[in-house]
């Protein structure tokens, strides 16, 4: 099988394939193409929103192939922390990369009027998307899948208005309830002109020896199916860990204020399946159905006319637009995420910029004038979505400035003790202890997803692991989740992906790999990424934590300055870095 790159170049209207064998040899695909191409293609010192900051997509040689293979990646410069973007997203995406024979697709320049991309196969169209400008993201999904070939073996991704707007933590819909979310693909996109890219093929993968293809994916699905590493993300779904992290006081509220929520029972994963789970839906060619969809009923008329949106949830929209915002019922939070989804906005940015503000107003940082009249108050789910409206149409220098994030606005503004950012990226759902804190700072994309320091910190309560040992291990999954993400698997599937299984699955398509190459592997692949996020100006020892982190009680107690300090001071020597 030849890996190739397929660029487009907006400004130019240009596009054109080259084999690069050699950049997938060495850097297997996904994450690894990724970072390499984007540093091949992004100039140092760019501005994450002009026409020289590429965007980079990709997928692995086990997408399409492998179950639960299921994601692709995007690789930029994040204009919400100016360093490396990455993010990742389910859906079709990897599949009709696979079928339009694209392992990675390198997008240049900006197109001189709105635009929308149409790959089939080996064609590539640059295409008016003047009409569907200013459109919400699900409509232009709608739309789209009316006027693109490829039913079926299609996907379409595409901004709201958060994203033409330049929102810095605007995200990117992947066909239907799945998004490229985090650190601002979706203003990527509008600063580029681009609302969508459709793509759809007719290829089809090779597989060398299908003997040993059959028996491995055989015993990759039942691992799937047939055992309990992935039974609860189906059952109720991450949002079963509303009631756990409640009970471990791990639980943001009202923005970080507390580590539990006196109301965490009505926002719980069992509330919204008894009450609002109207179906499950899964990612193409997974069998484990994680995707939540609630029904909210709405009415639209006074005369009992209702409509019915349907909305996915999980476990991080509502700690975000739920108990960081002191939001309390389940349809609150449904309406919340149903906008950032029509707007297309990051859920979890959204809800961390709003409980800042809502903090800022509590603290008379900010005035009802700056607001617009707007009282800013936990659990004001109508106030909050105007807010978010705000946030997207700018009228005024208060609400530009929450579009930057809160690490942004509260620089302008006061109150960054409580501006709860990581690395310059909206903090996740978990106040549980160290490691969380410390992960999300190192992490390459100070996501909680980098090496899950939350996990970390769980395990450190049930059994004793000193700061030495929470580093040690932040660093394992640093390096291997590398090469996990160049395949491009789920994470929820990292228990069905063991070492054995990877090296196993590989061969069965002809990429013969051993655990040292693997571990090798993860640790180039995060000292690229590293190499880049310095070059774009990132100082680990410059980091700010904000102090609500140390004042509030974590699941492992109140942490130190001190702790955080020494664990980073370790991971620096562990890494080997000055
Ligand atoms: S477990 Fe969920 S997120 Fe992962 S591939 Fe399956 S449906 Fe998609």
């Amino acid at each position: 099988m030849l890996r190739k790159v397929l660029y487009i170049d907006l400004t130019k209207r240009e596009s054109w394939v080259e084999e690069r064998q050699g950049l997938f040899d060495q850097w297997m695909g996904g994450t690894g193409v990724g970072i390499k191409l984007l540093s091949e293609e992004c100039p140092t010192g760019a501005d994450p929103l002009s026409p020289e900051a590429p965007i980079i997509l990709s997928i692995g040689p086990l997408n399409g192939v492998f179950p639960v293979a299921t994601k692709a990646v995007a690789t930029f410069k994040s204009p919400l922390t100016g360093e490396l973007g990455e993010s990742y997203a389910g859906g079709r995406l990897h599949l009709a990369m696979r079928f339009a024979g694209h392992e990675a697709i390198v997008i240049r320049g900006k197109a001189e009027l709105p635009s929308y991309i149409s790959i089939n196969d080996a064609e590539v169209k640059i295409k008016d998307a003047t009409s569907i400008w200013g459109i919400e993201a699900q409509t232009t999904g709608m739309i789209l899948r009316e006027r693109e070939p490829g039913v079926g073996r299609r996907s379409i991704i595409r901004i709201g208005p958060a994203g033409e707007a330049q929102v810095r933590y605007a995200g990117v819909v992947v066909d239907t309830y799945r998004h490229f979310g985090r650190l601002g693909l979706g203003a990527t996109f509008g600063s580029k002109n681009l609302k969508a890219l459709a793509i759809s093929g007719t290829e089809t993968a090779e597989i060398p020896d299908a003997r040993r293809y059959r028996e491995v994916y055989n015993r990759l699905y039942s691992t799937a199916v047939q055992t309990d590493v992935m039974e609860k993300y189906h059952d109720i779904g991450t949002s079963v860990n509303i009631s756990v992290l409640n009970w471990l006081k791990g639980l943001p509220t009202k923005n970080f204020q507390l580590s539990s929520f006196i109301d965490a029972e009505k926002i719980s994963g069992e509330m919204f399946a008894d009450n609002y789970l109207f179906r499950r839906l899964s990612c193409a060619g997974c069998p484990i159905g994680c995707v939540h969809i609630a029904a909210l009923k709405s009415a639209f008329s006074p005369h009992h006319e209702f409509e019915v949106r349907k909305v996915s949830y999980d476990y991080e929209p509502i700690y975000s637009l739920g108990s960081n915002l002191g939001v309390n019922t389940a349809e609150g939070v449904l309406r919340l995420i149903d906008v950032c989804e029509r707007m297309g906005l990051d859920v979890m940015s959204a809800g961390v910029v709003l409980s800042w503000a809502t903090e800022a107003y509590e603290r008379d940082l900010i005035t009802p004038q700056e607001t617009l009249g707007l009282p800013l108050q936990w659990n004001n789910v109508d106030g909050y979505i105007k807010a978010l409206e705000n946030i997207v149409k700018a009228p005024n220098e208060f609400y530009a400035a929450l579009a930057k994030g809160v690490d942004y606005a509260s620089a302008r503004f006061g109150g960054q003790e409580f501006a709860m950012a990581l690395g310059g990226n909206e903090v996740s759902g978990y106040h549980t202890g160290p490691a969380s804190i410390v992960g999300q700072l190192v992490g390459v994309r100070h996501s909680h997803l980098d090496n899950a320091g939350y996990s970390i910190d769980q395990k450190a309560a049930k059994k004793q692991l000193d700061p030495e040992k929470m580093v040690d291990e932040i660093i394992k999954e640093d390096n291997s989740r590398g090469v996990f993400n160049s395949l491009v698997g789920c994470l929820f599937a990292r228990g069905v992906y063991t070492e054995e299984n990877i090296i196993d699955a590989l061969g069965a398509v002809g990429i013969t790999k051993t655990k040292e190459d693997l571990q090798t592997l993860g640790e180039s692949i995060f000292e690229e990424k590293y190499k880049f996020k310095t070059r774009e100006g990132f100082d680990l020892t410059r980091v700010r934590v904000p102090r609500r982190l140390f004042e509030t009680v974590s699941t492992l107690g109140k942490v130190t300055p001190e702790t955080v300090e020494e664990m980073l001071r370790l991971y620096r020597k562990k890494r080997g870095w000055s």
